[in-house]
């Protein structure tokens, strides 16, 4: 490691420099250091060697441009996406697949070493996709109005200017159908579109989902009025062409917000769920529900949950921060029991659903804060063989995991969709007498930065 810098900044703005590239932040920026002073890099990869320009300071680091190369990582690759520099979708296009895969490896590895003081635990080499490419089955594409016409397509890096485009090929082929459809129908029939600073026009995003084992597909029309001029139209022009569709759903979104949808949603036409599987398990997905956005990798990150819960039948088992029952319901095909808890209601209304649409008799879910509700269910004397936790970014409730180390569990699978959190809490658990036994990062998102693990602790 270099040596920590300290007081002086090194550097100052308009400087160039020559650096060499150490490093890949989450964000997929590269790392070049000066004297210890760390510059943070955009579209610099790890072992190049560059002139940076200094584009600004602060105390601890910096951030600058590159300038030009005097040696190019042979990981590099041309961006497929002609708006891979503009879109704020993706951030690694410029790195080769097997590149992203090991830089993923290396950040968990980093990470559970200089958070989680693990530096031994085993971490697999990330398992990715046999083609990275158009996997997302949900694309939520805002529609706005560029020299008076309406565009669609994705926000900018750190704005919420739109990009327009006509494909984006980390999404399922049918989005781009509706995406370019709906453009051209909102032209022709002058349907306007919202415009954010205002708080004025209709049409705010299109949303599409996909169903990759049923092929079914659902468009939501997101509107910031109750009427849409020519909503009609715009409905048959679907139906005419979009192969698959079996739900066309209209939600009313009149708040000033970023939240996409708003509370009312009516069905226009066909089914108000469309349906998928993941493994051997169905489920039904609305309009709001979570469901996760890459289902072929989903199996994998699932599986390997499982595999490292090495249940026998026999187990008691409880899914903290369940969603719609996912991980719940695949591993009650293996346990005598699934207790699943989730934060969000109608989730959990969903989980039962699809408990039942699968004739699963033996998970049971409830609704509640995970940090509330297990502690209550350990006083109540509920046993767990296994306990498998999901956490959003911020990780797990600090009270979660004080219960997890009363209630003693043989076993627990930490799903984890950030390492910096999912080394903090390790820690926690592992100076509570567990010990981490191995770490597999599964690529959920290819061409972007993010980083999906599962670890599994002994006691
Ligand atoms: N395991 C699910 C969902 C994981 S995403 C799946 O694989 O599909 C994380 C989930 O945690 C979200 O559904 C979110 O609503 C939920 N959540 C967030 N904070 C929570 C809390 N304090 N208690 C319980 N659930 C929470």
């Amino acid at each position: 490691m270099a040596k920590k810098h300290e007081g002086v900044i090194p550097v100052k703005k308009n400087d160039v420099l020559q650096v060499t590239i150490e490093d890949l932040t989450h964000e997929g920026h590269g790392v070049g250091k000066v004297e210890g002073y760390p510059l943070f890099i955009p579209n610099a990869l790890p072992g190049e060697a560059i002139d940076v320009k200094v584009v600004k300071t602060t105390k601890n680091y910096g951030f600058g441009r590159l300038m030009e190369w005097h040696e190019k990582s042979p990981d590099r690759v041309e961006p497929p996406c002609p708006v891979y520099d503009r879109c704020g979708g993706c951030q690694l296009q410029h790195l080769s697949y097997e590149g992203q895969l090991k830089a993923k490896q290396k950040q968990v590895q980093e990470v559970l070493a200089r958070i989680g003081k693990l530096p031994h635990v085993p971490v697999h080499p990330t398992i990715g996709m046999e083609e990275p490419w158009r996997y997302r089955n949900k694309s939520q594409v805002p529609i706005g109005r560029s020299d008076g016409r309406v565009i669609s397509g994705f926000y900018a890096k750190r704005s919420h200017e739109i990009v327009d485009v006509n494909q984006c090929i980390i999404q399922e082929q049918v989005s781009d159908q509706v995406m370019q459809l709906v453009k051209e129908k909102a032209n022709e029939l002058g349907i306007q579109p919202y415009d954010e600073l205002r708080h004025k026009g209709v049409l705010r995003h299109v949303v599409i989902r996909y169903g990759r084992t049923s092929g079914e597909v659902m468009v939501v029309l997101v509107t910031r009025s109750n009427h849409v001029p020519h909503l009609s139209e715009l409905v048959d022009m679907l139906k005419e062409n979009i192969k698959g569709l079996t739900s066309i759903v209209h939600n009313v979104n009149n708040q000033k917000t970023n939240v996409i949808m708003g509370d009312q949603t009516t069905v226009l036409w066909g089914r108000e769920v469309i349906y998928d599987s993941i493994g051997n398990i169905q489920f039904a997905i609305s309009a709001r529900s979570f469901y996760q956005i890459n289902p072929v990798q989903t199996e994998v990150l699932y599986q390997t949950a499982l595999e490292y819960a090495e249940l026998t039948g026999e187990e008691s088992v409880v899914d903290a921060y369940c969603g719609i029952g996912t991980i719940s319901l695949f591993l009650a095909q293996k346990a005598k029991k699934v207790y699943g808890v989730e934060i969000v209601e109608q989730a959990i209304e969903d989980a039962k659903i699809n408990a039942e649409l699968n004739g699963i008799d033996n998970a049971e879910f409830e609704a509640g804060p995970a940090e509330v509700v297990i502690p209550r269910w350990h006083k109540e004397g509920k046993k767990a063989d296994v306990i498998v936790v999901d956490p959003p970014r911020k990780g797990c409730d600090e009270a979660l995991l004080t219960t997890i180390l009363e209630m003693k569990p043989k076993r627990v699978v930490y799903v984890s969709c950030n390492p910096g959190t999912l080394a903090r809490d390790l820690r926690v658990l592992e100076d509570g007498g567990y010990q981490t036994k191995k770490v597999q990062p599964v690529d959920m998102f290819p061409q972007t930065s993010h980083v999906e693990a599962v670890a599994v602790l002994e006691l």
